[in-house]
This record gives C-alpha cells, structure tokens and sequence, in this order.
C-alpha cells in the first residue's frame, strides 16, 4: 500500500479535517516543499514564509548543512536511549555549554519538556539547595505567558482555551503582570518559599509585547538578590530571532555570545527549543551551571529520545550556521529596515496601530477589537499576495520571517505586506 498522493489544497484539508484531531486551526494553505525563506504549496504556488515555524526555522527551510548532518547522522546510528553512551552526545555538550557559556546542557526533544525540566530542576534545587520545605515551593510566573502544553505548563497559563477543563492544576505558582518589576519585588518579598521566576524575555505568543529595555537587567537582580532562580523561556526569542544570540542579550552587538555585563542578564536557567534544530527536528534543552545542574541524579529525569545523536548533530550543526551565517546581526539589520518601513506606512494607517519587536521577532496591531477577525482576514489576503503569516490574536499578526533572508526579499516583503494592508484601511 502506498501513502495517498495529494494532488489539490481541499484533498489534505479533508484528509486531515476527517482523520485528524482537530486541535489546530490552520490556514488553508497546503505545503509540499520549503528551501530558505520560501515555501511552496502543492499547486506549486510559492510564497514567503513570515513565521517560520514560530521561530523554529530561524536558519531557512532545509537549510544544506543541516540536512546533511541530519541524514549523515541517520544512517548511522539514530537511537541508543540513554542506557549507553553514544558518540555524538558528548561533543555535541561541549560544543553548546562553550557557545552558550554554562557548565552543563540537558538535553529534551520539544519546547515543553524542557520548560518541565527547568520547573522541575528549579523545585529540586528550592528543597536541596535553598532549604525550601517539603511541597511548598512556589514558582512565579507571567500573566500571559506562553511555555508550552502539558499539564503543568496550562495550569499557570491565563489562556482560558489553553485551560478550561484540564484540571485539576498543578499547584505551586504565583502569577505576576508581565513587565513589572515591582510587582516582581513585592512577590518576592518576605517569601521565602519561592524557587525561581520563569519567564519570556518577549511574550510572543502575547502578541510579541515586548518589555522595557532595562526589564531582564532588573530581573536578574531581583533574582540574585532574593537568592530564586532567573529562567529565561528563549525557545522562541532565543538563536539569533531577536538580533543578537539570546535576547537576554539584550542589544548587544557582538558577533557571537559574549558576556558583557551591561547588557547581558544572564539566566540561572536556560530554556532552548526551537531554532536549536533549525526546525529540522525536535530538539530542545536547559542550560545552568553545576551548582544547579547537579541536583539531578541518575535516574531522577530523562527521556527516551532526549540527547539522541540525530537530535545531537542536527542541533551542532544549526548552531554553527548561525555563527557562521552571522544570523543575528542580519536579524538585528534586517528587524530595524522592518519596523522603519512598516512605521513610514503606520503613520498614515487608519487600521494599523503601531508595530513593535525587536530583530526579526515582530507584530502589528490592528486598530481592532482583541475579538475581531481582521487580522485572520488580513492572514487570508497575505496568502494571496504570496506572504505566510499567522494572527496571535484577532488583532495581532506576528511577522518572522527565517532569519537567512537578504535586504532585496525584505523589502519586497514590506511590499507585499503595505500593498495587502492598504486593502483593508477603510
Ligand atoms: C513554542 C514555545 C514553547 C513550547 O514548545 P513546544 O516545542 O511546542 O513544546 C514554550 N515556550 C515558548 C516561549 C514557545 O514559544
């Protein structure tokens, strides 16, 4: 038997509409094939792709050094489990931990499980290292995060489709306004029950809301001061998106990931997921230094899948691209053309509010109710003028295109998008 061959848009729709859980609302639009920033439908129609896979693909779709080492790796050798050593892992740790400056790397396979990982090494470290009593370690939060799906995750998220009768809750955290730093000081105040402060250093899914610039700096203070754990969720900020390495880099502008104090705020905890494989494969992990790190013992964590060689030489290869490719100075390049254009065109909009992001993590704001469906619409009209972009909201659309484009696409993109806007100013 062979897999049916798609040959029309409405035949997959159906396909999945009918066989398929129905846990996503995609867009209509059918991909069979992606190379760089574009990716083609099944009527061979060719577009931009402006979300890259919520910042997944942040090296381009299919990028050749990628697939290489993707392919080299799985006809080799694929899956060991953790049961035994296997001779990817280990160099790959290395490689990370020197790239990202902390003595040890966890490895998962998505977004979730490492955000599971942080929260649990964060509890264990209260209790062992902090002296937290038994159970009552308390995590704090944001309103409006986004850290991924499972259990846990939903219980401290104020999403109420991400929520509503998934409960009972995971108890143990505390949620606080996001960008609000005494609100962080007065949470943390006189409590010493609490772990660590997990949040986005930009809430993307918020709609890409994008803190004050000093906001990660007093973060990490705060934390210090008050001895709780800062973990940073960089699994959609995080590899080059922003404009510099982490966005905890804050505007930084070295080539790579360097360690200035006056603009780095360093996390206790790391969170990568994402972009750590370019996309090509779930690969995810959490970062922190031994101190913290080592109150995982054999057998207290793991996965099946988690540090597996293919997953270990896809994501050492989508990390040397982005140093090579110098990633994140064209993301920071590329975002400031980004905003400049679309806020000449803004300035006269009576339908667009503003834009705001930073690198090439953006989002405009329709001059619309949180509940309308303009920004869909606006989606929908993108499609057809050949550019992929998602709402986050009914009036919010995030713009992030991989980050291996050139200025030339970039403002044939800006074209595309002002030409497709003006459409719907009334
Ligand atoms: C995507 C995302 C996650 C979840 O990652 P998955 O791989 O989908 O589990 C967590 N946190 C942030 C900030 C994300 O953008």
């Amino acid at each position: 038997m062979r897999l049916e061959k798609i040959t029309s848009p409405d035949q997959a729709i159906k396909l999945e509409e009918k066989h398929g859980a129905h846990n996503y609302h995609p867009l209509p639009v059918v991909l069979k094939r992606g190379e760089g920033v574009h990716v083609w439908d099944v009527e061979g129609k060719k577009y931009y792709d402006f979300l890259s896979a919520y910042s997944a693909v942040n090296q381009g779709h299919c990028h050749p050094k990628i697939v290489k080492a993707m392919t080299d790796q799985a006809s080799t050798l694929a899956l060991t489990s953790r049961a035994f050593y296997n001779d990817v892992l280990g160099p790959f740790e290395k490689y990370a931990t020197e790239y990202f400056k902390y003595d040890k790397l966890l490895p998962m396979n998505t977004g979730a499980e490492a955000v599971e990982t942080a929260i649990k090494i964060t509890r264990k470290w209260a209790y062992e290292k902090k002296g937290v009593a038994e159970h009552e370690a308390q995590i704090i939060v944001c309103e409006n995060n986004f850290h991924g799906r499972t259990t846990t995750v939903i219980s401290f998220s104020n999403d109420e489709n991400a929520r509503k009768n998934f409960g009972p809750y995971t108890p143990g955290f505390i949620k606080i306004p996001y960008d609000d730093i005494e609100a962080l000081e007065n949470a943390l105040k006189d409590n010493e029950n609490v772990a660590g402060f997990l949040v986005e250093p930009i809430q993307g899914e918020a709609g890409v809301y994008t803190p004050a610039d000093d906001y990660m700096k007093k973060v990490k203070a705060l934390c210090k001061k008050h001895n709780v754990l800062f973990i940073a969720d960089e699994i959609q900020t995080g590899i080059a998106r922003t404009g510099a390495l982490l966005a905890v880099c804050g505007n930084c502008t070295c080539e790579g990931h360097c360690e200035r104090q006056e603009t780095y705020s360093r996390p206790d905890l790391l969170i990568l997921g994402k972009a750590l494989s370019g996309g090509n494969y779930p690969v995810s992990a959490v970062l922190a230094d031994d101190e913290i790190m080592n109150v995982i013992k054999p057998g207290q964590h793991g996965s099946t899948f988690g540090g597996n060689p293919i997953a270990a030489a896809v994501a050492f290869a989508a990390l040397e691209v982005v140093k090579d490719e110098k990633l994140a100075q064209n993301a920071r390049k590329l975002g400031k053309l980004f905003r400049d254009e679309l806020n000449k065109y803004i300035e006269k909009s009576g339908i667009v509010k503003l834009v705001r992001g930073r690198g090439l993590l953006n989002a405009i704001v329709i001059n619309e109710p949180e509940e309308s469906t303009t920004a869909w619409d606006m989606c929908m009209a993108l499609k057809e003028n050949g550019l992929l972009a998602k709402p986050t909201h009914g009036n919010i659309i995030r713009f992030a295109p991989p980050l291996v484009m050139n200025e030339e696409e970039l403002m044939d993109c800006v074209q595309i998008i002002i030409k497709t806007l003006k459409t719907f100013e009334k």
